[in-house]
């Protein structure tokens, strides 16, 4: 006979032993060499900070966020002379260029006549007040139509149109969504279907249940953000504290982190949040604990060459380094591999066993020949030229895209 208890154990026994949700399923939008949406990697972008005007400057920027690894970059166009640097912008750089328009729809209709890759519009401060019809809308529509070019219908709840906004009293997430939403009806009136959409605030849990509501509704790829997050350090940790419950939930096709500053540090923020919700893993995923008075071994030193050598590979394994036997054999035993430390020693663990004790001098270079052989093991299911979703030999690595 079981002892009664107050807790409803059968909750446990039917929950899904390995987490994670399925991505958000959005159909397939192509930006320049890109496909958004579908099971394709979640891109990073940035934006610039130069005047578009200044080709040099511009150019130089973007080099410094192609180096950087952003995938895609968006600058403003405000004027007419930024239109007119975009042919020469295009030229000079190697990934998708996308142009930013606000308030004014000439120049939408202007940065069309050049060979960029994608638009954004901010639907809220197009429109003619009460043109009801949304022409000028419409009008860019037509003409990213006619040159084939992506749009991202980009809502932002700091600049929400009136009559949604009186309609739910404030510039609510459901705000937000209707607001997108329409647009996509109108762009599809005019037979438009290459539709990015955003949904951003600087309001974490604004931006996280309109993302939300979103993906119930609509199938359209979406670029994630948490807006005009601020200052580092602080702007990473919100941008992740938004970015990662929207992640988890499986949406998001394209991501940027919004910091104050130059963008370059915005790429490396981006791959960490979609490393660490596993959404995209690019590198191998180094488990070590905080240390306190157990610890047995040199730990910071450990890592700090582990981080060394491990720089450069691209390998979705989890590794587990900790510094004492506490938790070290439990979490070596869950990850790829893993060390255990002790008495000046470390247990090697391989896909859950232990294998061998080697002294603390040579804990790195055991660690090194291990993932050699986890490397071996897996050449089957790694992918040749793209990330994965998914970490650890729990959860099977599937190719991304
Ligand atoms: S693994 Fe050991 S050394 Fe590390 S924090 Fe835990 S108890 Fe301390």
């Amino acid at each position: 006979m079981t002892t009664p208890s107050r807790f409803d154990y059968s909750v446990l026994e039917k929950a899904p032993k390995v987490p994670g949700k399925p991505r958000h399923k959005t159909r397939e939008v192509k930006v320049g060499n890109r496909i958004f949406g579908g099971n394709n990697p979640i891109w990073v972008q940035s934006m610039t900070t130069t005047d578009t005007f200044d080709v040099e400057a511009t150019v130089r920027q973007i080099h410094a966020l192609e180096e950087a690894g952003c995938e895609l970059v968006r600058v403003t166009v405000p004027k007419p002379e930024d239109a007119n640097a975009l042919s020469e912008i295009r030229k000079r750089i190697g990934i998708p260029l996308i142009c930013d328009i606000h308030f004014d729809y000439k120049m939408a209709l202007a940065a069309l006549d050049h060979p960029i890759d994608k638009i954004r519009i901010n639907p809220g401060n197009i429109n003619k007040a009460g043109d009801t019809s949304h022409e000028r809308f419409r009008a860019v529509v037509r003409k990213a139509k006619q040159k084939g070019i992506p749009m991202r219908i980009g809502v932002n709840a700091g600049s929400l149109e009136t009559e949604v906004t009186l309609k739910y009293g404030f510039p609510c997430p459901p705000a937000m969504v209707e607001s997108a939403l329409r647009y996509i009806e109108i762009a599809e009136s005019e037979g438009y279907h290459d539709i990015i959409v955003s949904l951003k605030s600087s309001d974490v849990l604004v931006a996280v249940e309109a993302y939300r509501l979103y993906a119930q509704l609509c199938d359209y790829p979406t670029h994630i953000g948490i807006t005009e997050a601020g200052k580092p350090p602080y702007a990473v940790t919100k941008s992740a504290a938004g970015l990662a419950p929207i992640l988890l939930d499986g949406i998001g096709d394209t991501i940027r982190v919004s910091l104050l500053g130059d963008p370059v540090p915005e790429i490396a923020a981006a791959f960490d949040i979609l490393q660490a919700t596993q959404r995209r893993v690019r590198r191998p995923e180094l488990i070590a604990c905080p240390t306190c008075g157990r610890l047995a071994i040199d730990l910071e030193k450990i890592i700090a060459e582990l981080e060394a050598r491990l720089s450069g590979k691209k390998l979705p394994v989890k590794i587990s380094v900790l510094g004492c036997v506490v938790n070290g054999p439990g979490e070596a035993r869950e990850a790829d591999i893993g060390i255990a430390a002790g008495n000046g020693q470390g247990m090697i663990f391989r896909n859950g066993e232990m294998i061998r004790r080697v002294p603390e001098s040579e804990i790195v270079d055991a660690l090194m020949e291990e993932l050699v052989r986890w490397e071996a093991e897996n050449a089957h299911r790694l992918p040749k030229t793209t990330d994965v979703e998914g970490l650890g030999r729990r959860k099977l690595p599937v190719v991304a895209g």
